[in-house]
Formats: C-alpha cells, sequence, structure tokens
C-alpha cells in the first residue's frame, strides 16, 4: 500500500485520521474537500473497515467512478469493488429494487426522466382541459417536484389549507388534483419519477423500522460530497440512516451552494453541528487548483455577497494572467472568438482539446459556440442539453426496452406504439386511455384483453393491438436468457426501428442509425463491465437503470479528446486548465428571472464563483452587445459580476473606447478570415508529424457522426458562397450538411454547381447560387 497519507496537508489529513464520530469539512473551492473524502475512506478501510459497511454519496456518478479508482489503486481493486459509492438517486433507486413490494412498487419498477414526467403531467393537464397557458405544465411539473422534495405528499397538500391557498392565489386552484392525479398514474405503471426515489426511501425508512436498522447497520460509515446543495428529502435520509452510529463526515462550500431553485437548502450546513452529539468542524484553507490570480479575483466576488460563512482561500501556486475579457458584437462573433482563442492556445502551448472548457449560463447558448467548433474541426461534447441519451431514436429504441420490462410503463408505451407506424391512430389511443381509466388497469392490459372489451374498435386494428402486444410479450421471454445487448439488437431489428431509419437516406437519418450503432456499443461495454460486479448479470434491468440515473456528466464518451462545453451547474466539482466563460451580460447572467430578491442575486453570484474556480491557469470571460433571444434582437450590457472582479485581476483584449479586432498569431482576424501568407509559415516542415494534439482522422468522423441530429439546424447564418473561388479539393463547410469536400464543379454563371462528398455520408450537387457555403 503506498503512502498515501503524505499527499494530503496537514489540515485535510485532520478529517481523514479521524475514524469515527460527526464530522463537518467546510472549505472553499479546489482545497481539497473531495481528495479528503477519497482519502478517508482508504483510511478506514485500511483500520479493517469493511467496504460493504461504507456508503459515500457523490454529486455525479463520475466522481462516484473517479474516487473508486482512486481508491482502488490505494487499497486493491478486489475490495474497492463492494463499496457503496454513487449518487444520492443511483444507491436509493437500488435500495428501492429489493425493497420495492414493501411499497406496493413491482422490483422492475420504471424511472421517469424529467421529460416523461413532463410528457404525463401535460397529458393530465389536457384530460382535464384547463388551460394550458395557467396551467404551464413545466411549471406545474416543477411545483410537484418541490412539494414531493419537501416530502410534502398528497394526502398532506390537502391537509394543508395554506398551500392549497398559495396554489389558488398563483390562479391554479386544481393543483392539487393534478398532483393527485400524477402520482395515481406514475404509481399504476409502475414508475417512480427522480423525486420520488428519493421521498420513497424516506417512506421505506420511516414507515419500516425494520428495513431502517437494517441498513442503518449496514452503511456504518457515511460520506457525502457536495454537501452544501441537498435538499431536505436528501438530509432526511442521511439523518435517518447516519442516527445509530453517528460515523458521518460531510465535506461542502456555501458559497458554491447553487441548487436552491431545487430545493437545496443551506440550512443543512449551518445545522449540521445541531444533529449530532460532537461534531468536529475542520477547515481547509489552501487551494490546489488555480492561480493567485484566478483564486484572488474568485475572492474578491464572492466578498460581495452578505451571506456567507467567512472562511480563508490561498494558493502557494504561480501568479498566472489576469483574466481575460472580451467584448464581441455577436453571439456568432463570440464563438468564433472563443473556438479560435482555442485552437492558438491549442498551437501556441501544445494543448489538448481537453484541457478547454467552455461554460453558460443556459444551455441553448451552447449553439453558436457549436457552429464555430465545428467550422474548424475542433472536437467537442456537450454536457446536458440534447445529450446522447435525450436523442429522439435513442428515446425511441430505450421506449421499446422499456417496454419489455414494465408493459405498464405508459409513457413508454404512448412513445412507441404507433412508431414505426403500425396504423393505431390517436383516436384508439384515446379509447384504449379511458378504458384503461375506467377499469383501473394499464393500456398494455387493455390491449392483452382486446377481444373480451366492447371499445368499438375495428377488427383490423384490434390484430395490430394484438400483434404489438404479442411482439412485447416475445421480447419479455427473451429477457429471461438473453442479456441487455442481445435483446436490444433484436429490437432495433424486428421492431422496424433501424429499417425505418435506414429508408431514410438524408445525412441526419444515417447520423440517426449510427447512434443506434453507438448506443448497441455503449450496451456492449455495460455487459462486458457488469460481468465484474459481484451480483450483476448484464440483464436489460440492470442497463435501464443505468441509463435512468446517467447524469450527463457520466454518458459522454470519455475515451477521446474533445473541448467540454456544459453549463456552470454541471461543472460543479470538476476542474479544467483553460476555462471560457461565455455570454458574460445582464439578464443572463445573472440570469433575468434571478434578480428580484438579494438571496437570488447571490446565487447567481455564487454560481459565478462557481465557474470562475473551475479554472486552473487561466479564465477567459466574453459578452456581447447584443444576442438573439426568445427570436429577438436584443442589445446587451456586460454583466455585473465583470465589473466585481477587483481591476488588479483582470484585463480587457479590446481597447475599452474602440472596436477592437482580435489578431491571432497565424493570422486570422476576428472572422476567422485567413492570411494565407502567414498560414504556410505555421505549417510543420516536411517530415515533421502533425501536432499531436490534432484530432485524428478517425476522431473527427466520430464527432461527425456523433453531432446532435436537430431540424433547426438550418438557419445558421453563413455568407453566400463566394462562386469563383471554388475548386476540386476545396473544403467546405454547409449548415446543414456539416463538411465536406468538393469533388466536382460544373456549370457556369448561375447554374454553376459543386458536386460535395459529405464526411456525414452522401454526395450531393448544389446550385451554388442558392447554396450557403463556407470555405475552410
Ligand atoms: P471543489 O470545491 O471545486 O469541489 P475540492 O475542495 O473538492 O474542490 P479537490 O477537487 O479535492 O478540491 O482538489 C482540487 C485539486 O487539488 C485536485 O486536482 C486535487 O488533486 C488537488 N489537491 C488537493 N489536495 C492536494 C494536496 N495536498 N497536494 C496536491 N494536490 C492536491
Ligand atoms: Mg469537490
Amino acid at each position: 500500500m503506498e503512502n498515501y497519507i503524505d499527499e494530503l496537508n496537514e489540515a485535510q489529513r485532520a478529517p481523514v485520521l479521524q475514524k469515527d464520530g460527526a464530522m463537518m469539512v467546510i472549505a472553499g473551492a479546489g482545497s481539497g474537500k473531495t481528495r479528503v473524502l477519497t482519502y478517508r475512506i482508504a483510511y478506514l478501510m485500511s483500520k479493517g473497515v469493511d467496504a460493504f459497511n461504507i456508503l459515500s454519496l457523490t454529486f455525479t456518478n463520475k466522481a462516484a467512478r473517479e474516487m473508486k479508482a482512486r481508491i482502488a489503486q490505494i487499497v486493491g481493486n478486489s475490495e474497492a469493488k463492494n463499496l457503496w459509492m454513487g449518487t444520492f438517486h443511483s444507491v436509493f433507486a437500488k435500495i428501492l429494487r429489493f425493497e420495492a413490494d414493501k411499497l406496493g412498487y413491482p422490483s422492475n419498477f420504471t424511472i421517469y426522466d424529467t421529460q416523461d414526467s413532463q410528457r404525463l403531467v401535460s397529458a393530465i393537464i389536457k384530460e382535464m382541459q384547463l388551460d394550458k397557458d395557467v396551467y404551464k405544465y413545466k411549471q406545474v411539473y416543477s411545483r410537484i417536484s418541490s412539494y414531493k422534495n419537501s416530502l410534502i405528499t398528497v394526502k398532506a397538500y390537502f391537509n394543508n389549507p395554506e398551500l392549497q391557498e398559495a396554489d389558488a392565489m398563483a390562479k391554479r386552484p386544481r393543483l392539487g388534483e393534478i398532483y393527485k392525479a400524477y402520482v395515481d398514474r406514475c404509481f399504476k405503471a409502475g414508475a417512480m419519477d427522480f423525486d420520488d426515489l428519493l421521498l420513497r426511501t424516506n417512506e421505506l425508512l420511516t414507515r419500516f423500522p425494520e428495513v431502517l436498522a437494517k441498513y442503518q447497520n449496514r452503511f456504518r460509515y457515511i460520506l457525502v460530497d457536495e454537501y452544501q446543495d441537498t435538499n431536505h428529502s436528501q438530509y432526511l435520509i442521511v439523518k435517518a440512516l447516519s442516527d445509530k452510529f453517528q460515523n458521518i463526515c460531510v465535506v461542502g462550500d456555501d458559497a458554491q451552494s447553487i441548487y436552491a431553485f431545487r430545493g437545496a437548502n443551506i440550512n443543512n450546513i449551518l445545522n449540521f453541528q445541531r444533529d449530532y452529539d460532537d461534531v468536529q468542524v475542520y477547515r481547509l484553507e489552501q487551494n490546489y487548483r488555480s492561480t493567485k490570480n484566478i483564486v484572488e479575483a474568485a475572492n474578491s466576488v464572492i466578498d460581495k455577497n452578505k451571506t456567507k460563512l467567512e472562511k480563508v482561500v490561498w494558493t502557494a501556486n504561480e501568479e498566472g494572467a489576469r483574466i481575460k475579457i472580451n467584448r464581441l458584437v455577436t453571439d456568432a462573433e463570440e464563438g468564433r472568438f472563443v473556438a479560435r482563442s482555442i485552437f492558438d492556445n491549442k498551437m501556441e502551448n501544445q494543448l489538448n482539446n481537453g484541457d478547454f472548457a467552455i461554460l453558460y449560463r443556459t444551455n441553448a447558448q451552447s449553439r453558436a459556440i457549436e457552429d464555430a467548433l465545428r467550422k474548424r474541426d475542433i472536437p467537442y461534447r456537450i454536457y446536458g442539453g440534447l445529450s446522447f441519451y435525450q436523442r429522439k431514436e435513442i428515446k425511441d429504441i430505450l421506449a421499446y426496452l422499456r417496454l419489455v420490462v414494465n408493459p405498464n410503463d405508459e409513457e413508454a408505451l404512448k412513445r412507441i406504439i404507433n412508431f414505426p407506424a403500425r396504423g393505431i391512430g390517436a383516436t384508439t389511443m384515446d379509447k384504449l386511455a379511458l378504458a384503461a381509466n375506467h377499469y383501473q388497469k394499464s393500456i398494455f392490459e387493455i390491449i392483452e384483453n382486446i377481444t373480451r372489451i366492447d371499445l368499438k374498435i375495428n377488427a383490423g386494428t384490434r390484430t395490430k393491438l394484438t400483434n404489438f402486444a404479442n411482439m412485447i410479450k416475445h421480447f419479455e421471454v427473451l429477457t429471461k436468457t438473453k442479456n441487455a445487448f442481445e435483446i436490444t439488437e433484436q429490437v432495433a431489428r424486428q421492431t422496424g426501428l433501424l429499417l425505418e431509419m435506414k429508408k431514410d437516406g438524408t445525412p441526419e437519418g444515417i447520423a440517426r442509425v449510427e447512434n443506434i450503432e453507438e448506443l448497441l456499443n455503449g450496451i456492449k461495454d455495460f455487459v462486458e463491465g457488469q460481468k465484474e460486479i459481484a451480483d450483476a448479470t448484464g440483464s436489460l434491468t440492470e442497463f435501464l437503470e443505468d441509463v435512468a440515473l446517467a447524469t450527463d456528466m457520466d454518458k459522454a464518451q470519455e475515451d477521446e479528446d474533445r473541448v467540454a462545453l456544459m453549463t456552470i451547474h454541471l461543472a460543479k466539482g470538476l476542474e479544467f486548465p483553460y476555462v471560457y466563460i461565455v455570454g458574460m451580460e445582464e439578464d443572463l447572467f445573472p440570469s433575468a428571472m434571478s434578480m428580484n430578491t438579494r438571496a437570488e442575486l447571490e446565487e447567481e453570484r455564487r454560481l459565478f464563483y462557481v465557474a470562475l474556480t473551475r479554472a486552473e491557469k487561466q479564465a477567459f470571460l466574453t459578452y456581447t452587445h447584443s444576442r438573439y433571444r426568445w427570436g429577438k434582437l436584443i442589445d446587451a450590457e456586460p454583466s455585473r459580476f465583470i465589473e466585481e472582479i477587483d481591476d488588479k485581476f483582470k484585463e480587457y483584449l479590446f481597447a475599452q473606447k474602440d472596436n477592437y479586432t482580435y489578431k491571432s498569431p497565424i493570422g486570422r482576424d476576428i472572422f476567422g478570415e485567413v492570411d494565407k501568407s502567414k498560414l504556410r509559415q505555421t505549417k510543420p516542415q516536411k517530415g515533421t508529424p502533425p501536432p499531436s494534439h490534432r484530432p485524428t482522422d478517425s476522431q473527427l468522423k466520430k464527432l461527425r457522426r456523433l453531432r446532435p441530429v436537430s431540424n433547426t439546424e438550418t438557419q445558421q447564418s453563413s455568407s453566400a458562397t463566394k462562386i469563383p473561388a471554388l475548386e476540386k479539393g476545396q473544403r467546405v463547410s454547409h449548415a446543414r450538411f456539416g463538411n465536406g469536400t468538393i469533388v466536382g464543379v460544373e456549370g457556369i454563371g448561375q447554374d454553376k454547381k459543386a458536386e460535395i462528398d459529405f464526411d456525414s455520408g452522401g454526395i450531393k450537387k448544389l446550385l451554388l447560387k442558392f447554396a450557403k457555403l463556407d470555405m475552410l
């Protein structure tokens, strides 16, 4: 065993070496909180604590995997395997599977993701014939979600006149009824939503003392990372489980509490000392992540918050460069600046794509950045937003798989019963839904009994329904003998899904087929990986659980070198050498919706603190003069947070009075025009290998095929093609079809056409007077 204790400073060592009791580590960003948790687990095991008795709760499953890998290095893989580690949702979903029957759920219950939940809420609002402009389904869902996270059940809601009054005041007097219908429908479908995973765990632990005792004895040591962002429901679970042995270690930073909107409660930190006997509080002060400049800049910002615990954060790291701030005209230009700056930094400093992160306040901002990165062939990976598992074709096939495991899963059934089209229309579905309500059965059960119920559905349609049900049941039989990979392969073929996509020969269609292939690869990996886990079999149920609980962080292919794009919320706990924070504008960041109270503004400021403290070497901030928002071009003002950074720590990339054009070392101006004479000078000499960070062709190919498929991509702004400039071999970029190479040019003047071999597949002949091509 290596001497890992030496890799801790004195302040970090204290909580690691305190084996028993309740303790809390409160410390600023980058000071080693996560490292303390990791090493503490290794230490406990070295002192004879069985891995089975340790429960560690993290913010993402990725963080859990990384911690486990480090612990495995220290204590050995076979021991580390038995640790219980993961997000609250993934850990308690596993426990609920064992105990589901006690709560009246099947053990193969489905997990509804946010989109499933919102669709169901929306269907209920429609069925109740409520005004959808008053009862906005997203708002209603988030209201229900916040009730659940505060442990306000339907019954508790109807016993609480104040809550009912509040909803009535908000012009939604029937919210309680929607809540009730939603809970009933989920239950009937054998489904839990994300909030249920916590709510039902609480129910389990309070209603069944013997179950509580079992898990209290099992999890003798509990550790929680990012404790500042636990909500009430999570707090109660931790408290109940740790109540007997009180061996609990939580780490967090009040200055990084950014989930109040989802019910996270800063009081959990403040009350910790009251909840346990003899709480030891530890503080860490030394930041190991960032340069002095970044640490002090971040301190100067968070200082403006009134509500905070006093903390010191300092670093012995190098001084580092100042935070660079740039102003651009539009978001497209902002994207081009960031892409070019990354390109230049890579060239100058021999860096990898993975050394860069681009952070934004809202998902919608990624589009302009993505366009610019694509044009420069810089591989990137988007976390959140339209992640792999949210693409239509992937959700379709997953819906089939869910239905195979749990035929009562209503949202899955509705999604695919007529996809690919099999002549089961909306009217038939309405009749089935009515019957399901009437008989208190699931839609699938109604279909199974279709010949016995008079639903005024004609014989032809009845046959189609029966065929559908038989197909699903056939797959269900297969689950007994086949693993997740084998079943998915059959489902993709036999349902006609693959065929449907292959018929469509467009680049989007091809990308969809390739995404399905990628899914199959992923499942294969998963099945292989499960072989390492003690009681796992690689079954479809296991796979679906893994997918349902994968946070967006977890699911991206991690093996490739790509720039990371994500919202600031998702970046918590991570670190990157170079960080770009884009859209630093009033009303965007801080968000227009978060400026009504000081508390909201302070949360935005903490979010900015989180963003800045992700950077190890250098941070860039950009803002624009005007930006499209809600379809309108809006004048923008620089964010107050830029102002709040002490002047000592920042510099502007433009002369503040003039218009500034940034000239890059390889001679491109801000609009990306290339000064070819300069470019030639930087070309590698004959015989020298290309720089190692250039993506390989196969990486590029993969990037293109995993590019999100979207129908809205067509409105990209690109200048009209300069007709005479085109020649064979020229690389071009098309807004919709992506990049490609010209393989032929024919015709003259207005009729001039170019034949282009697109990387995403397929040769197309485009009439140049209409086609919008960018030269690469
Ligand atoms: P955050 O608040 O952002 O979650 P954190 O407090 O959890 O940050 P860590 O991620 O644990 O901080 O550590 C930040 C970085 O500093 C990591 O790269 C970690 O490996 C490194 N680090 C932590 N402690 C030490 C140490 N004693 N010596 C060297 N490097 C360290
Ligand atoms: Mg951390």
